[in-house]
């Protein structure tokens, strides 16, 4: 028989020694890769599995394959509380984006196990396909399951061209005939669904918080290309105001929209905004040549859609005042979206209430990636993340969550769902 583990110490170790184990099995010499549907993510989940096993635990898939554990003796079908993230890794990523959420609700269960017939069903969600790296397509594991993954992303191919996503999904065992049915895969209700993940900013190693609520995933309206076009001139002979530099127009709109970020950053909104690719053609450009076109992409995020939506009506604007003031034009490519989604105020509440009992503060945080959760959120089932502290971002080999910063962010989700233990059942 397994023994009861008692949090906060063996439960870390055990972390701590899956979290090794997989990472073990699945390094490439420079990182972590487990390829959505793939290789690695089916060795993780073994181990998981493995692990489940002898922790006394029941397996079982989905018909999307994504793996389900659960206290043996909980047989009960009414809506579950997930706790779940993603196996999957980008190529030569890191160990802990998306496992150390899986583990951490094994920890959950494992620390709950004396108390689950006073709580509602609790269930583990060991998902697969989170990572756009493989299919140029993010939340395939989630999406499947609840019946959302759209029937032509099952045609996909693989990064490297070798086949599709519908030809991986089968080979791991999937129901492809019923992921592209779009049918709901759900194997019971689900009341929540809790995401514990590691912080891919910044901001929490900046502020020394080793624990935050996420408020909400900030969604995103893009434009892959805009094409500023001017007139192109002799550097030397063309005089300023006879110019039509597009390379200065760019930077003037810009300019701008930083100054309007700031703006609205100072009335309390939340936005960040991004212009990753900027440049002149490369076949025609010269140091003495006056810029005659610039392409660049414009992207920004917020966890407001009406936000999302005033900041890129306020760029168009900006287009079309720059355009007249210095004779350009700006041509756009459809504007990509997704929306944002909000987490559970209530789920919110019960982890900072948890936080404070314990003597751990949380501190509330949007999240700029995206997560499963979103998914869950989208389809309406009420859904929470907390963020764990984490050095050097993610999707890199170099990731580091400390393990204490583990153990604080499970022990708050641990203690949030033990307020939910029926009082009117005896101990
Ligand atoms: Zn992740």
């Amino acid at each position: 028989m397994n023994a009861v583990l008692t949090p906060p110490d063996a439960m870390t170790e055990v972390a701590r020694q899956l979290l090794g184990d997989i990472g073990a099995a699945t390094r490439d010499g420079e990182g972590i890769t487990r390829e959505s549907y793939g290789p690695g993510e089916d060795r993780a989940l073994a181990l998981l599995e493995a692990h489940g096993r002898r922790a006394g635990l029941a397996c079982e898939y989905d018909g999307a394959r994504n793996l389900w554990l659960r206290l043996a003796q909980d047989t009960r079908t009414d809506a579950a509380i997930v706790i779940g993230s993603h196996v999957d890794s980008v190529p030569q990523g890191g160990n802990y984006d998306g496992l150390a959420g899986v583990v951490a609700g094994l920890c959950v269960l494992e620390g709950l196990r004396e108390r689950w017939s006073q709580l509602p069903p609790v269930r583990v969600l060991a998902l697969r396909g989170e990572e756009s790296a493989w299919y140029g397509r993010a939340y395939m594991g989630s999406m499947a399951l609840l019946g959302r993954l759209p029937p032509a992303a099952l045609a996909l191919r693989h990064r490297n061209g070798s086949g599709t996503l519908g030809e991986a999904m089968a080979r791991c065992g999937a129901d492809v005939a019923a992921i592209a049915r779009g049918e709901p895969l759900l194997p019971q209700p689900v009341a929540a669904y809790l995401e514990l993940h590691i912080e891919q900013g910044p901001v929490m190693v900046t502020r020394g918080w080793p624990v935050a609520a996420v408020t909400g995933i900030r969604g995103n309206v893009r434009h892959n290309r805009v094409r500023c076009l001017g007139e192109t001139g002799h550097s030397g002979a063309v005089p300023r105001w006879l110019r039509h530099d597009a390379m200065l127009a760019v930077a003037q709109l810009l300019a701008r929209m930083d100054e309007h970020w700031r703006v609205l950053l100072q009335m309390g909104m939340d936005l960040v905004m991004t212009s990753g690719i900027c440049g002149t053609p490369a076949q025609s450009h010269a140091v003495s040549v006056i810029p005659g076109e610039v392409q660049f992409s414009f992207e920004v995020r917020s966890q407001d859609a009406a936000t999302l939506e005033r900041f890129h009506a306020l760029m168009r604007e900006e287009c079309a005042a720059i355009a007249a003031e210095r004779g350009v034009r700006f041509e756009f490519d459809d504007a990509l979206a997704t929306a944002p989604a909000t987490m559970d105020e209530g789920w919110i509440r019960r982890f900072e209430a948890a936080g404070a009992r314990l003597g751990q503060p949380v501190e509330r945080l949007p999240s700029g990636a995206g997560h499963d959760a979103a998914v869950f959120a989208a389809a309406g089932i009420p859904s929470a993340m907390l963020f764990v502290r984490n050095d050097h971002g993610s999707h890199n080999p170099h990731e580091a969550m400390d393990i204490d910063d583990f153990a604080a962010g499970t022990r708050v989700l641990m203690a949030a769902l033990a307020d939910l233990a029926n009082p009117a059942t005896p101990e």
